[in-house]
């Protein structure tokens, strides 16, 4: 029969017990042992969730405390040095590389955090060297499967495969190594995988699911051989276990000429992403044993899944197969670690929206639902047919919420797309007014979110103060903040941000076509979730959204005021997308919106606008071919959304999570034509300026001289210094003096404290450089 397969669940728990957990336990306020028994009890609860969903292959190994690709890089033993050399013990090493130890006289900082495929998930770069002695140092995989064989559950235990991890990997700083290709070390550390699926099948397992994502990449096609010669190792040292090599997030493409005589039972393709995947994958294996798992319910998304369709798609691909239906698995996408627990904890959504979507807990239902109806599709008929109604319910209030907005991006003209002049013609009727000296000061936007603002706002929420107190309170801070910069002696002020909880939820609340959650937490990092808001239709704006908080801390001085908004792409990349229509699409959507407003700044006399894009980078496919209409897409909705203003208004950006490195990505910063940029640039060599440099930039950019993450304050000097180096690639004209990224997750004795060394800074590079 065919069976029913998650790749992998949600961590934090339905109440977020176990970000509450870990925050105690860092914190000191819990021991060890009670976060080990949350943990635990939510492995459990995670087993039941899905049996009693009525999933058939349950996964374990995919809890962490942190990350899964630190879980695995700490079970072999990749440790780089300066951690394994702190005499710490196993949890305490995991955390040190996980978040950093400061204590007594061991001072380690975090190692670094990339985000995991196209995901908004952060894992911690593995560092590897010629020396790393791949060993099996930690139990974690062996002890979950164990632990959930104990309580009744024959799992399939989860690993991230020996290739995706090395591709991954960094070389180990401290290792003085030439440059190489991690990957190169895959024949040493496939063996000891191989120890642990002997473990892993000594302890009863059948099968194990190896995770190889790097599979949708083009560059796995260099790694043909390498997937070769490891699949054949795991598979000689462990010939009792059946290995289910998953691919996710893409296509296979080209890979499949490879992945197809790979001595593996299963494979999992993601029909998501790549539902063609069914005729240019499938057929590769119909005259073979292989299991098949089928990714048809959206591990990525919070739809719920078109039923009768993905059945269409599974019943196809059993055809192709030869009718054989135990040679298929119906399985979620990729793990549904991307997406929230349960729809259960949402009350406050109505329940016409509530039927549009499946969470973790429903999706898991989903599959389970779908292997019945494939194993007989009368006993499905019912839920069937329910399902169809909903699908039909959503798409229709999707395709006629708001005509008047497609009929304006219909009406989009290649015009619409451009400043009226070029930046040589801009830049001086800017300075006329801006009249600013060399390396101007300024700051990305926020000023410390302090304990009181939040407990204000959340007491506004609550309904303990009424709008008009909370808006006195708002306008008293923005006048704090005004006066602050002033005293500062900073050039180009802002107000502050003190009315956002977030930059993108903000401005989500304010345009309509978003809907929000209560408890609809996503993994970002750790014990880091985030609640993206959701599109579930057009996009537009109701009001102007921050013209009263602009023009209000304009009116408090003379300086010129930023206007402060966050850009469309990313406000869509930290959101849900809707399903029904490209991202693309939305994306303009919200830049049409975005249009108005910065139209409406420009009216109420605001001269310096910014719409902040750190997220462009993440939203770049897998698959280099697709990279070009990404970007296309992303800096059109960018420069439609800024170009509506006169040659006088100067248009701002800013950059914190970017790849300068990355030529395509570099063109279309300088494409969004921005008057000034600002850039994270304190943790970096000035030398990446060089690219700038090299593609001729000529508009202005603040490369920031510190970084905003740490209490830190540097000195007037070393930001002196800073602003030196960058003199070497650019112009001192173009050249402005700004921090990384915003202050808000400072205090105001620090944020204050570094800007007075700044704008010091600034103030003798003026004159000295
Ligand atoms: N304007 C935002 C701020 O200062 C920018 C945040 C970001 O780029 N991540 O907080
Ligand atoms: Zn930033």
């Amino acid at each position: 029969m065919a069976q029913s397969a998650v790749l992998g669940f949600p961590r934090i728990g339905p109440k977020r017990e176990v970000k509450k957990a870990l925050e105690a336990y860092w914190g000191g306020k819990i021991a060890v042992e009670e976060l080990l028994k949350v943990s635990k009890e939510q492995r459990l609860l995670t087993y039941e969730t899905l049996k009693s969903q009525g999933v058939d292959v349950i996964p374990t190994g995919t809890f962490s405390l942190y990350d899964h690709v630190l879980d695995t890089s700490n079970t072999f033993n990749i440790i780089p040095s300066k951690y394994a050399k702190a005499g710490l013990n196993n949890l305490d090493t995991y955390f040190a590389m996980a978040r950093g130890h400061q204590k007594g006289d061991v001072d380690l900082p975090a190692t670094e955090m990339q985000k995991w495929f196209d995901s908004n998930y952060h894992f911690l770069v593995p560092e590897v060297s010629q020396s790393t002695k791949f060993a099996l140092n930690d139990t974690k995989f062996v002890d979950d499967f164990v632990e959930a064989k104990q309580a009744g559950y024959n799992a399939r235990p989860v690993l991230t495969g020996p290739i995706t991890l090395l591709a991954l990997s960094k070389i180990d700083s401290e290792s003085k190594d030439a440059e190489f290709d991690p990957v190169t070390l895959v024949s040493k550390l496939a063996p000891v995988y191989g120890e642990l699926l002997t473990k892993l099948a000594a302890a009863g397992a059948d099968w194990v699911q190896i995770d190889e994502p790097i599979l949708c990449m083009d560059r796995a096609a260099d790694y043909a051989d390498a997937f070769k010669s490891t699949y054949e190792t795991l598979a000689k040292a462990a010939p009792n276990v059946k290995i289910l090599l998953a691919t996710y997030f893409g296509r296979l493409e080209s890979n499949v000429d490879f992945v197809k005589d790979l001595p593996v039972a299963g494979l999992h393709i993601d029909l998501d992403r790549a539902p063609e995947q069914i005729d240019t994958v499938v057929p590769h294996f119909a005259n073979k044993t292989t299991t098949l798992s089928l990714g048809v319910v959206s591990g990525r998304n919070i739809w719920k899944t078109d039923l009768n369709d993905a059945l269409k798609t599974v019943q196809k691909a059993v055809k192709i197969l030869g009718g054989d239906e135990k040679r298929v698995q119906v399985a979620t996408s990729s793990s549904l670690l991307h997406t929230p627990i349960t729809l259960k904890n949402e009350n406050k959504l109505s329940a016409e929206v509530l039927d549009w979507f499946s969470f973790a807990t429903e999706k898991a239902n989903e599959v389970a639902t779908l292997t019945a109806a494939l194993r007989d599709p009368s006993s499905a008929a019912e839920i069937l047919s329910t399902n169809e109604k909903s699908i039909k319910a959503r798409r229709d209030f999707e395709k006629n919420s708001d005509p008047a907005v497609r009929q304006r991006l219909a009406a989009i003209k290649p015009e619409d797309l451009k400043r009226k002049s070029p930046f040589s013609v801009r830049r001086p009727l800017q300075d006329k007014h801006l009249n600013l000296p060399l390396f101007p000061t300024t700051t990305i936007g926020s000023f410390p979110q302090t304990k009181e603002i939040r407990a204000y706002r959340a007491r506004f929420n609550k309904g303990e103060i009424t709008q008009q107190e909370y808006e006195k309170f708002l306008e008293d801070e923005i006048k704090f903040v005004v006066e602050k910069q002033e005293s500062l002696d900073l050039d180009v002020l802002v107000h502050g941000e003190p009315e956002r909880n977030d930059m993108v939820q903000y401005f989500g609340e304010l345009l309509d076509g978003f809907v929000f959650t209560q408890n609809a937490w996503v993994q970002s990092f750790g014990s880091r979730y985030v609640r993206p808001p959701v599109v579930v239709s057009d996009v537009s704006r109701p009001k102007p959204m921050t013209v009263r908080w602009s023009s209000y801390a304009q009116s408090l001085t003379k300086k010129t005021m930023k206007g402060m908004l966050t850009g469309p792409v990313t406000i869509l990349n930290w959101s849900f997308p809707r399903a029904d229509i490209p991202k693309e699409i939305q994306a303009k959507q919200i830049a049409l919106a975005l249009r108005d407003e910065v139209n409406d700044l420009e009216k109420a006399g605001i001269r310096s606008i910014q719409e902040d894009e750190p997220a462009i980078r993440e939203g770049l496919p897998l698959r280099a071919a697709e990279h070009k209409a990404y970007l296309d897409w992303a800096v059109a909705s960018f420069r439609l959304s800024t170009s509506g203003v006169s040659d006088e208004t100067q248009i701002v950006s800013h950059f914190c999570y970017s790849d300068f490195a990355n030529k395509q990505i570099m063109q279309s910063i300088l494409d969004l034509d921005a008057d000034m940029i600002s850039i994270e640039n304190s943790k970096s060599d000035a030398k990446i300026l060089r690219v700038f440099q090299n593609f001729e930039y000529e508009n202005d950019i603040g490369p920031g001289v510190y970084d905003i993450h740490s209490p830190r304050v540097p000195s007037a000097e070393e930001m002196f210094n800073r602003l030196k180096a960058f003199t070497a690639y650019l112009p001192v004209e173009r050249l402005w003096c700004n921090p990384d990224c915003g202050l808000k997750t400072r205090t105001w004795d620090e944020a204050a404290a570094q800007c007075k060394n700044m704008v010091e800074a600034a103030k003798r590079a003026r004159t000295e450089l």
